[in-house]
This record gives structure tokens, C-alpha cells and sequence, in this order.
């Protein structure tokens, strides 16, 4: 990474929002980001966020959205995937600061004596520790943006807001640029924007000693000028500093409404180079992605939480990249796994209707034994109608178990789903190393894992190499004893760990596309660089 570095000092840049969280701080962070990057810069992103959890990989995915996995194997949310996907890096542990691991650390340190008997405190302790975080996480990038969680006034954000005031400091507010998001209602009855709120959180941001560089307003459409200007006056800055920045139909265009307001000159100030960023590819996305084609291919995507498109983020994310780039429109349809089949329930027959409507079919990861019936029953229904699937993780785990029905293993399942005829139907079972951790958070095998592709298959020729390296988080694989049956069943083997222990990928051959894998190749598809399972997936429902 070292070598892509241009800036001798690395520059910060600090999103805070006001008014409202979840208005798309990550994503205006992200897209500015997307622009430096353009310019040629190495960028790096990071989160800060006030939890007192101390990882995320116990939060719950309804209410949280999913679980992202980092390359060395760290559960974070999902505002890391929206970095790696704009900003094509990949992300750490570094990445991800919570409050709660922050208190962790300190407190620690406390009780071994690591401070001397001295006054522990949020300030100066909690913030020279954030600050440490943010220097870390930054190290070898040219920029560096960190995202604050939550909104400014927060009782529980106030410490990372001090930290990131107390920054500047450190490195020289040039060094610096602090951009604010603050959100702008329209009101309907009235039929006009309200600026006062955003005014609020600007003063209360100023109350902190932060003025900002940059404001953003997000509406929910576009708001003229003279909002603008008025928020300018009130943020004490330049009016060209302030871009609004509207809902649009796909994120991946804010980039370019960030492009057209005035933005992009003090963008180009604070690195210092007015060179115009190479935005085509970017470009020729939008351009596929916006587009209207004549086939559509329907995908069904067969999972427990469905209606909640967070929980299947980088999952959809991943398939709507592949779509532009194949040039279809795609339409996803959601199947509720519990509606194809449980063993106590019969098979809604809409549900059926359903899932034979699609052009292809992906069984997404997932935990636990609600609706896996469903999920090994649309796995067995790709296989024997020869339909495109895409099994990932928890996918690859119920193909497994459709084939070994199929091969003779009538009763065949997994450990996890309280299967209790242990040895004899068990074609999924615990890693020996999981055994007792089932209900742990961050016990997993977790992050980045390499693969060999078997010679001569058709995953090998889809990757285009034998050595590949995906990111994990499962407890569960295949009993390779089964594997006679699984193969009479219709599926091989495409893929295992380097020492052969570990099935990492199987396939049907002779299908038009059937490919599993016990890794979440989705987690490293990007809307520029598609991932080429997902291509390859897409590709052929197009022609089913
Ligand atoms: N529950 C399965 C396991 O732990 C699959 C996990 C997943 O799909 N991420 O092995």
C-alpha cells in the first residue's frame, strides 16, 4: 500500500451529521472519498461509533442490518461494506472504533496497573486513545476519513467529537476538513424546507469548537439555492461550501451530485491539486445501471429475514452490480424460507409459485434451523430443474444436504439444526475447533481464507485462476465422508483448503450454473469490479 502514497502527510477528513442519524453520512463520506480516490489518491475510511458493545458481531441483524466481515476476519456493520464498495480497499479492524472497545481497552489497562494509580478520564484518556485509533487506522493512506456515528449532541458521541476537534491539534487544522450532514425537512402542509433544525445542530457543532468546511443538506428532493445560501450564512461559511444533496435512485450517483456544486474546489484545495478526477468507470456504471434493458432477470433470493434489505446488503448489492454489468435489468423476489417448507408445515403452494417464477436462485448465509427446510428444498429444486444457484455459506451447507437426499441419505442434515442421529446423516457437521462456542460471538472462522480450485472446473474457469481467497464466518462444513453420496446426488467438489481438510466450494456439472460456497464471495464484489461468481451467476439466468 505504501507504494501508492503521494502525500507525505496524511490528510483527515471528519463526517459528522446533525438533525438525524441514518440520512447517508456513510454514503456522502464514502462518496467524497470515491473522488479523491479518482484523483489518484489512496484513501481509507473509517467508523467511529458511540456503542458500548464491544464488537459488532452480536448485534442483531433485523435491527442492525448485516454483519459485515472484514478481510482479517473482524464482524463489523455494515457502513464498512459501503466503504470497501466505493472505495475498492479493504477494510481492518482498524476500521471500526466503538466506544465499547475503547472503555474496554482503558479499563484494562487500569486494573493491570498500566496507568500508575493516576485519574482515568474521558478526556484526556478516551480521547488521546480514539485519536490513537484514527492515527492507526490511517497509516499509509494519503487520506483518511473517519465517519462518527449517531448525531452531533449526542450525549454518548461527545467524546469522539472532542477527539476529533483535539486532532487538529495534533496534525494542523490543514491537515483537516471537517464535513457536517445535516438533514433539511420539507414540510408538506406548508410545502416549504425548514432550515432550523439544521441550524441547531450547526450552532451546537460550533458549541464544540468545530466550524465546518463543508456542509451537506439532505432532502428528500431538491432544495434551491437560497437554502443553501441561508444555511451558509448561519454555518458561517461559504455558500459554495454547502451542497445539497438530494434522495436519488441509486447512491452510487451521489458522487456526481457532490461533482457538480462547488465542493469539488475545496476538495481539491485541501490536497492541494486541481487535477480532475478520472470519474469513467464510474461513469459507464451509472451509465449500464440506469439504463432500461428489455430482458429482466428475476432473482430469488430464499432467506429467513426477508422485507429487511439490510440484512442481505453486500448479497444484493453484489447481484445488482453483476446485473449492469451484464447489461439486464434484475428484479429481486424475496422467498420466505419458513413458506417453502419447514418439517412441521406444509409448502405454501404461492411460495412454490414463487420461487419456479425465477430465473436463478441464491440461498444467502444465514443461522440457526428456521426455514433451513425451505432453503434445502429450493436447493434441490435448482439442482433437479437444472435452474442457475448460487449457494452462499449457509447455501453451500443445504446444497450439500439436497444432494445427499438425493444420493440416499434420506434423513441427511446438519449438526446445527438439531439433527440427532449424529454420525450416519450429519453431512454438515461442527469444525472440530467450534465445538461448545455455538452460541459465542466472534468465535468463528472468520475472515480471510485461501482456496485451491480443483483443476478443470468450471469454479476454477469462473475465477479465471486456481489460488483464491475468500472471507468466512461459519461454524459448520461438509463431512467429507459423505461425499459419495453428495456427488450421486449431483454435486462435486470445485474447491478445498490448502491442506484438503475443508470443502470451499462445490458444483453440479453439467448445469447450466450451480456453484456454492462455504465463503461469502459478496463481501468482496464491488459495483466497479463485480464479482465474477455473481457475473457469471447473472450471466446465465439471463439466458434461462
Ligand atoms: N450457520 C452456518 C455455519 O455456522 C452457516 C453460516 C453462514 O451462512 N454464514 O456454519
Amino acid at each position: 500500500m505504501q507504494k501508492n502514497k503521494k502525500l507525505k502527510q496524511t490528510k483527515y477528513i471528519f463526517v459528522t451529521g446533525g438533525v438525524l442519524s441514518g440520512v447517508g453520512k456513510g454514503i456522502t463520506a464514502a462518496s467524497m472519498g470515491a473522488i479523491l480516490k479518482a484523483k489518484g489518491y489512496h484513501v481509507t475510511m473509517q467508523k467511529c461509533d458511540p456503542y458500548l458493545n464491544v464488537d459488532a458481531g452480536l448485534l442483531n441483524p433485523v435491527e442492525h442490518g448485516e454483519c459485515f466481515v472484514t478481510a482479517d476476519g473482524v464482524e463489523t456493520d455494515l457502513d464498512l461494506g459501503h466503504y470497501e464498495r466505493f472505495l475498492d480497499f479493504e477494510t481492518s479492524k482498524y476500521s471500526i472504533t466503538l466506544s465499547g472497545s475503547i472503555f474496554k481497552e482503558l479499563i484494562d489497562k487500569e486494573r493491570s496497573g498500566g496507568f500508575n494509580g493516576k485519574t482515568v478520564q474521558l478526556v484526556p484518556h478516551f480521547t488521546g486513545l480514539v485519536q490513537e485509533k484514527i492515527e492507526k487506522a490511517s497509516e499509509n493512506s494519503d487520506i483518511h476519513i473517519v465517519e462518527i456515528g449517531g448525531t452531533i449532541g449526542d450525549y454518548e458521541g461527545l467524546s469522539f467529537v472532542e477527539a476529533i476537534r483535539l486532532f487538529a491539534n495534533k496534525v494542523g487544522r490543514r491537515n483537516c476538513l471537517y464535513i457536517s450532514v445535516v438533514y433539511v425537512p420539507w414540510i408538506n402542509t406548508s410545502k416549504e424546507f425548514k432550515t432550523k433544525p439544521a441550524q441547531n445542530a450547526l450552532k451546537d457543532l460550533r458549541g464544540f469548537g468545530i466550524i465546518p468546511d463543508i456542509v451537506c443538506t439532505r432532502t428528500e428532493r431538491p432544495a434551491p439555492k437560497e437554502i443553501q445560501e441561508k444555511i451558509a450564512a448561519f454555518a458561517g461559511i461559504d455558500k459554495d461550501a454547502v451542497v445539497n444533496l438530494p434522495d436519488i435512485k441509486s447512491v452510487y450517483d451521489v458522487p456526481f451530485n457532490v461533482l457538480k456544486s462547488g465542493v469539488l474546489n475545496i476538495l481539491n484545495d485541501f490536497v492541494g491539486d486541481r487535477k480532475k478526477p478520472d470519474m469513467s468507470r464510474w461513469e459507464e456504471f451509472s451509465r449500464r445501471r440506469n439504463k432500461e434493458y428489455k430482458a429482466t432477470v428475476k432473482i430469488g433470493l430464499v432467506a429467513k429475514y426477508v422485507g429487511n434489505n439490510d440484512t442481505y446488503m453486500c448479497v444484493t448489492e453484489a447481484v445488482k452490480a453483476a446485473s449492469a454489468w451484464n447489461q439486464t435489468n434484475c428484479e429481486l423476489i424475496w422467498i420466505n424460507a419458513e413458506d417453502l417448507g419447514s418439517s412441521d408445515q406444509q409448502v405454501s403452494g404461492q411460495a412454490l409459485d414463487l420461487l419456479k417464477s425465477c430465473n436463478g436462485i441464491i440461498v444467502p448465509g444465514g443461522f440457526g434451523a428456521r426455514g433451513v427446510e425451505g432453503k434445502i428444498l429450493a436447493a434441490k429444486y435448482a439442482l433437479e430443474n437444472d435452474v442457475p444457484y448460487l449457494g452462499l455459506c449457509l447455501g453451500m451447507q443445504v446444497a450439500c444436504i439436497a444432494a445427499a437426499r438425493i444420493g440416499g441419505i434420506e434423513k441427511a442434515n446438519s449438526e446445527e439444526f438439531g439433527a440427532t442421529e449424529k454420525d450416519c446423516n450429519n453431512v454438515i457437521y461442527i469444525m472440530e475447533d467450534q465445538k461448545g462456542k455455538e452460541s459465542t460471538g466472534g468465535t468463528m472462522r472468520l475472515g480471510n481464507y485461501p482456496a485451491q480450485l480443483v483443476k478443470g472446473s468450471k469454479t476454477a474457469r469462473i475465477y479465471g485462476k486456481a489460488d483464491v481467497v475468500e472471507r468466512h464466518r461459519h461454524r459448520y462444513e461438509v463431512n467429507q465422508k459423505f461425499l459419495p453420496e453428495i456427488e450421486k446426488g449431483g454435486l462435486k467438489v470445485s474447491g478445498l483448503s490448502p491442506d484438503g481438510m475443508l470443502v470451499e466450494f462445490v458444483e453440479a456439472p453439467g448445469k447450466k450454473f450451480f456453484q456454492a460456497t462455504q465463503a461469502h464471495p459478496e463481501f468482496k464484489s464491488r459495483p466497479l469490479n463485480p464479482h465474477p461468481l455473481f457475473l457469471e451467476f447473472v450471466k446465465k439466468c439471463k439466458i434461462n
